[in-house]
This record gives structure tokens, C-alpha cells and sequence, in this order.
């Protein structure tokens, strides 16, 4: 039987970026597939946020993707009635960036394949029996043995339910239409409201194609949707099907909103779709499955190559469970909001005034784009587990930007106090520690600005896992706890 360190069941925008997380971390990791080829029919998500533009910067791709994508100055809470100026935040990506998932799948296969990660695509994981030493992952043509399964696939994940793992939540209420086609009339672009609800048409890309969203008027679960359902849907909304024909995508998203209880089964993890659903409202659900596998992957690997215990990845859920229940939470509220009754729209119309105060419109933006993340690693300073800003510093090489140092997903221990004055011996196998100098100002999303740091201990993720005062008390601890016992 052929085997793998870690398989991964499913190859979308998580699974992707969980086996190149992997394979950076030295890790023999597969994909298994279920589509033939790396096309994606249709374009669902529409684009990425600010801090998972970051995680891809910090392995150095984040410009495949923004080479290749719109940047729009702002983030959409409130669907399109309020959009929030993302452009006084402190980062490099200060902007949301407008690139359909097809792209977004197709740079990210680009960069598992210069890592040399097999996809066995074409095939789809059917079940999986475990025990304590490994998996047997049950493939549609045969079987693979891991040493962990992840379930990278998606919604209506085979793993998730072959593992027994609750998916808990909310069921449908409202569903929507989503189709791309062409059109042989010239429809209305933008959005549009009536009683039933919001619709959209846009162009896609540069085609031909107009790709629209239109809220149905009866909650649709049955059947999967027709070309018909798409024209009554538009002319019942718009007086005209504006000639809709040749579609090459025609599908439908609900309100549904689930999350996985727990995301691990001795051997079996969920990450991604796979662990939570939500309405696509904010456009979120892609940027948080990839940065689960930001979240994941560094931890997992340590643990398949014995530098840490098992319990490693009890931080996982514990970390990214909490992340995924928020934006559950506001994407729930997002359809509350969108609804066209009377009273729904006097509480619309409240909620906008006060995104448009400067304060609201910085947590908001903050938790949208994903920039005020915080894992909670304890009381002190306010660095502790939020995200490292990707600073400018001077180092004994020259000028180094912070995201750099993290490209191989290693560890990094920055020393700004006397150069030399902090000793790691036992895990410079594992920590890169640099001295370094910033004379700037560290500036936290949201929070403004926060005192400097004598040292600061950064996880392959970009979180800040330890911050140093002159005495170096915790620093033994955290080097343990996040990257394994010293070795001899
Ligand atoms: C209309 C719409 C708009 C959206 N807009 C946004 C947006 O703007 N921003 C955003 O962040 N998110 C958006 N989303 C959500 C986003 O598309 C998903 O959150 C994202 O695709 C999740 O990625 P994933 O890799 O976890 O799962 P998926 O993308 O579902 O990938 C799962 C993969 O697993 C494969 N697979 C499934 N079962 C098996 C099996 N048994 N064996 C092998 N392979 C299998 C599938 O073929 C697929 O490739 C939108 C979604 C919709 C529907």
C-alpha cells in the first residue's frame, strides 16, 4: 500500500495551502482529489482579505496573487450599502483584492507543484479506519496509510462524517441563485432590492459573461437549479431575463451556518469548509480555510517529525474553533441585515450610521479583513498572539523586511536589545534567532500604537508567541511549549 506522512483529502483553496505549509516543514505530504484537472467551474469566492494576503507574504506568493487581482480600497461589512476605508491601516495590504477563486486555486497549484506535492486527483476519499499508530484512507481506486488525514473537502466533507463529528448549527432559511452565462440584452448592472430581497449582476473578468446572485423567493433545497429557475428568478425581479442563455455554472448558496464541534479525531482533522459553512456575506469562508492551514500546518508537521508531543494540536482547535464561530456570528447577522422588511430596514439603516463613525469602521474593518486576531496565549504584552507586523528592520545584512524571515515557515526569535545577549542553545536547530534594529513604531490594527519590544519569539504562522522584556522570563517556556524540548 502506498504511504504518506499526512494525506489530505481534497485539493481546494485549504487543502492547497495546507500541503505547501507541509511540505515546507520537510513533511511527505499528498493530496487526494476528487476533480481531474485544476480548473474550477465557476468562480465562487471573490477575493482575499488583507491578513491572509499577508500569510501568503509571508511565504513570499503574495504577489502572484495581487500581480493578478483588483485592490479595492475597502472592506464590505454591511453587503454594499457601507463600504468601510481599509486605507489608514498599518500594513502593506491595505486593500481588499478582487481575484476569483479559479485564479486564486490555480497560483496556489502552482506553488504545492514547485514544492513537488503529489495530487492524485481524479479519485475521492471514501472513508478511512484508524488506529493508534496510523490511518487506512479508503480511496474511490484503491487505499493510501497515513500518518494523519486531514479532510480539506469542503461543505459536505466524506471525512468529517466518516469521523462522526457533529457539524452543529443552523439550518437553511434563505437561498440564493448564482449563476454565470451571457446575455443577449443589456441588464442592469449593480445591486438591486425589492421585497424578496438583494440581486446583483456584474461582468467576469474579461469575457463575455455576466455573472449574477439573485435571492430566491421561495427557500430552494430540492433540486439542483436550472437555466429556467435563473430567467424566472430574473424576470420576476427585474421585469426581463435580459436574454440569459449558455450558461457555464449555474448553482445555489443558502444561509446554512454549521461548524464542527471538534475538528480532530485521534488521526483525523478538519480544516477549512470542511469545518465550518456560512453564507459567502463578507467573503470570508476562503480566507479562513486558508488560514487554518497556515494555523495547522507548522503544528503538524512538528508533530509527524517528533519535535513535539500530539497535545501541539490540541492548539489548533482551540485557536481556530473560536475563529470560525465569529464569523459565523456576523455572517448570521449579515442576512439579518439584507432582509427587506420594514423593520429590517430601519435596523439597515441604523447599523450604517454607525459603521460610518471612525471607531465601529476600524473594528470592522479589523475583524473583516482578519488583521485583529488574537489567539489567547495568556496575559501581557500586546503583541502576545497577535499577528507580527512585517516591519522594516536593520539587521548586521542590511535592511530585511520581518515576513521574510518566515518564507521556509521556521520559527523566528528577533533580538532588538544589546546584540548577542539572548542564548537559545537547544533550539537553534529549529529558531532562527537575529538581532535586529526598528526605530519606527509598532502599530497594531485596531489597537494603535504599543510599546516597543526588547525581543519578540515569532511562529511559523506570523503570530507572536512570546514578547521579551530585558530579564527574558518566559522564554525557556515558550520555545518549549511551541517548538519542542531542547535538544542535547
Ligand atoms: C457564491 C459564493 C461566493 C463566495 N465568495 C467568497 C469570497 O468572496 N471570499 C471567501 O473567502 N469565500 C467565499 N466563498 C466561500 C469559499 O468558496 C469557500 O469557503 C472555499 O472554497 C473553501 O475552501 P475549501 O478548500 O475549504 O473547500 P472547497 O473549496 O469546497 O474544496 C474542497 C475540495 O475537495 C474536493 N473534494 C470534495 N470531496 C472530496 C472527496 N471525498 N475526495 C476527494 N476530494 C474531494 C472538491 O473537489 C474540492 O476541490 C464563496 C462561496 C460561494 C458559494
Amino acid at each position: 500500500m502506498r504511504e504518506h506522512d499526512v494525506v489530505i483529502a481534497g485539493g481546494g483553496p485549504t487543502g492547497l495551502m495546507l500541503a505547501g505549509e507541509l511540505a515546507l516543514g520537510g513533511i511527505d505530504v499528498a493530496v487526494v482529489e476528487r476533480r481531474a484537472g485544476a480548473d474550477l467551474i465557476g468562480s465562487r469566492a471573490g477575493g482575499l482579505h488583507a491578513r491572509t494576503m499577508e500569510v501568503l507574504d509571508q511565504r513570499g506568493i503574495g504577489d502572484r496573487f495581487v500581480a493578478e487581482g483588483t485592490r479595492h480600497p475597502a472592506v464590505l461589512f454591511h453587503s454594499h450599502l457601507v463600504p468601510l476605508d481599509i486605507t489608514d491601516f498599518p500594513t502593506r495590504r491595505n486593500f481588499t483584492l478582487g481575484l476569483f477563486q479559479s485564479h486564486i486555486e490555480r497560483i496556489l497549484c502552482e506553488w504545492v507543484d514547485e514544492l513537488a506535492v503529489p495530487v492524485y486527483r481524479a479519485r475521492d476519499v471514501t472513508g478511512f479506519a484508524q488506529d493508534d499508530a496510523s490511518v487506512d484512507v479508503e480511496l474511490s481506486d484503491g487505499r493510501i496509510r497515513a500518518q494523519y488525514l486531514v479532510g480539506c473537502d469542503g461543505g459536505r466533507s466524506i471525512v468529517r462524517k466518516a469521523a462522526g463529528i457533529e457539524f452543529a448549527g443552523w439550518d437553511p432559511t434563505r437561498s440564493w441563485l448564482i449563476a454565470e452565462a451571457e446575455m443577449s440584452g443589456e441588464p442592469q448592472w449593480g445591486f438591486r432590492q425589492d421585497d424578496t430581497g438583494t440581486y446583483a449582476i456584474g461582468k467576469v473578468d474579461d469575457t463575455k459573461r455576466v455573472r449574477v446572485v439573485l435571492t430566491e423567493r421561495q427557500l430552494g433545497t430540492e433540486r439542483e437549479p436550472t437555466l429556467r429557475d435563473v430567467s424566472e428568478t430574473l424576470a420576476a425581479a427585474y421585469g426581463s431575463d435580459f436574454g440569459i442563455h449558455d450558461p457555464v455554472w449555474i448553482s445555489r448558496f443558502t444561509d446554512m451556518t454549521r461548524q464542527a464541534v471538534s475538528y480532530r479525531k485521534q488521526r483525523v482533522l478538519l480544516a477549512g469548509d470542511a469545518a465550518h459553512v456560512h453564507p459567502p456575506m463578507g467573503g470570508q469562508g476562503l480566507n479562513i480555510g486558508v488560514q487554518d492551514a497556515v494555523n495547522l500546518g507548522w503544528k503538524l508537521a512538528q508533530v509527524v517529525k517528533l519535535t513535539s508531543p500530539d497535545s501541539l494540536l490540541d492548539s489548533y482547535l482551540a485557536e481556530r474553533h473560536p475563529v470560525a464561530a465569529r464569523v459565523l456570528r456576523n455572517t448570521m447577522a449579515h442576512v439579518a441585515l439584507n432582509r427587506t422588511d420594514a423593520r429590517s430596514k430601519a435596523l439597515s439603516e441604523v447599523v450604517s450610521e454607525l459603521l460610518r463613525m471612525d471607531e465601529p469602521r476600524r473594528r470592522f474593518v479589523a475583524m473583516m479583513s482578519g488583521l485583529d486576531l488574537h489567539y489567547d496565549l495568556g496575559d501581557g504584552h500586546p503583541l502576545l498572539g497577535r499577528r507580527m507586523p512585517d516591519l522594516d528592520l536593520v539587521t548586521a545584512d542590511g535592511p530585511l523586511q520581518v515576513f521574510a524571515l518566515l518564507y521556509q515557515a521556521r520559527p523566528v526569535l528577533l533580538n532588538f536589545g544589546e546584540p548577542s545577549s539572548i542564548d537559545i542553545a537547544g533550539w537553534t536547530d529549529r529558531v532562527e534567532l537575529l538581532d535586529a534594529e526598528y526605530s519606527g513604531t509598532w502599530e497594531l490594527p485596531a489597537l494603535g500604537p504599543v510599546p516597543a519590544p526588547a525581543a519578540v519569539l515569532i511562529r511559523p504562522d506570523g503570530y507572536v508567541a512570546w514578547v521579551g522584556d530585558r530579564t527574558r522570563t518566559g522564554l525557556t517556556e515558550a520555545l518549549t511549549k511551541w517548538f519542542g524540548a531542547p535538544s542535547a
